[in-house]
């Protein structure tokens, strides 16, 4: 068991209204020769504003596209690249896959890394960890690097912009952050950062949620209209930021391990990570036995914000029993994070969580509550 506690973060980390035009000179410091990573939509969305600023501070890019997935395989492709062109900094901008494969190439070559997310669906930008997959997109491993990335570069005009599902299940994957932070520090496991939560990291954890609740469905309705308001800002800010931190220096729980426990079923393949995150959350809730005033507020909130709250919402409305039971005994494999909760959690605990999450799910959205 860890004996001390610790926290690790992004060494900078700057959001607003436009700064992807000031791209050139955040990343000036860190080096002069940039490997660009992008995906094709990135690339015509604000390769044109990087371009100009690259060109304004004297760096110079080199672009590589993406392959769309970040594998073993990829990887090693684009490190060659990296290698090949001598690059000083290694930047990813897009999506998470996008933001893993920068990192996973970055970091072991001794590169700086400097991140640019796109969309703020997930917590992926200011972590020190790469979510690895097969070339067909399975789920194959965490790797954890050293440090965290140099910089991340968060232009809310873009998020903004992007299709308001993807803020939404942002919200999914910071709504976990609290409560997997809390759970996990109860039971004093440590965090990927490698030492117990420090009061900054369990502050941050709740503040991420507290301002889901208080500017979460303000949010997402601006966004629905490609509006940035001071809302907006906060969202986006609790989603990349505070869950990040409140995830990797908090701790993690049931609720990811039952979203990973839910990716065993090809339907639910199709709904965005923060999305199965989100109901993870709430059968978490009901597992450690939280009041009832807390589950609603929860169940509420997805509701609200267009959060699926039902197994129907997941695309798994018929799942028989012995498929829900394989859902449970993956998310408590071993190695799972299910296991940091202050109390030993069993697969049949697990799906009587489910069964009673979608129950409450179904009666909320059907107006009680
Ligand atoms: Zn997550």
């Amino acid at each position: 068991m860890a004996k001390y506690s610790s926290l690790i973060a992004p060494a900078k980390y700057v959001q607003g209204r436009g700064v992807m035009a000031e791209a050139g000179e955040l990343i000036k410091p860190l080096g002069e020769k940039v490997l660009f990573i992008r995906d094709s939509v990135v690339a015509k969305l604000v390769g044109g504003v990087l371009d100009g600023s690259f060109s304004r501070t004297g760096l110079k890019p080199v672009a590589v596209d993406f392959g769309g997935e970040c594998s073993e395989k990829e990887i090693a492709r684009i490190t060659d690249i990296a290698r090949a062109e001598q690059a000083d900094v290694v930047m990813g901008v897009g999506g998470g896959k996008v933001i893993d494969v920068a990192k996973a190439v970055g970091r072991p070559l001794g590169k700086a890394v400097v991140i640019i997310p796109t969309i703020a669906a997930t917590d992926a930008p200011t972590s020190s960890l790469s979510v690895i997959y097969t070339e067909d997109g399975v789920f194959e491993e965490y790797q954890f690097f050293d440090r965290n990335p140099d910089l991340v570069l968060v232009d809310t005009e873009v998020i903004a912009r992007a299709p308001a599902r993807f803020l939404v299940a942002g919200m999914g994957d910071a709504l976990a952050t609290w409560f997997e932070a809390d759970a996990s520090s109860r039971a004093h496991k440590p965090a990927i950062s490698g030492g117990l939560p420090t009061m900054t990291a369990l502050q941050l954890a709740r503040l991420c949620y507290e301002t889901l609740i208080d500017y979460g469905l303000a949010a997402k309705l601006a966004v629905e209209r490609q509006a940035l308001t001071p809302a907006v800002d906060r969202v986006i800010e609790a989603n990349t930021l505070l869950s990040g931190l409140g995830f990797e220096s908090g701790g993690l729980a049931a609720a990811h391990s039952i979203h990973n426990g839910l990716t065993v079923l090809e339907a639910t393949h199709h709904f965005y990570h923060g999305e199965k995150v989100a109901f993870g959350t709430i059968s978490q809730l009901l597992l450690e036995d939280r009041s009832m005033d807390e589950v609603e507020e929860v169940v509420d909130f997805c509701i609200s914000v267009g959060l699926p709250v039902t197994l129907e919402e997941l695309g798994i409305g018929n799942v028989s029993r012995e498929d829900l039971l394989r859902v449970a005994e993956a998310a408590c494999a071993p190695g799972e994070t299910i296991h940091n909760m202050p109390f030993e959690v069993e697969p049949a605990m697990v799906l009587d969580a489910m069964l009673a999450a979608d129950a409450l799910g179904q009666m909320m959205s059907n107006g009680w509550s």
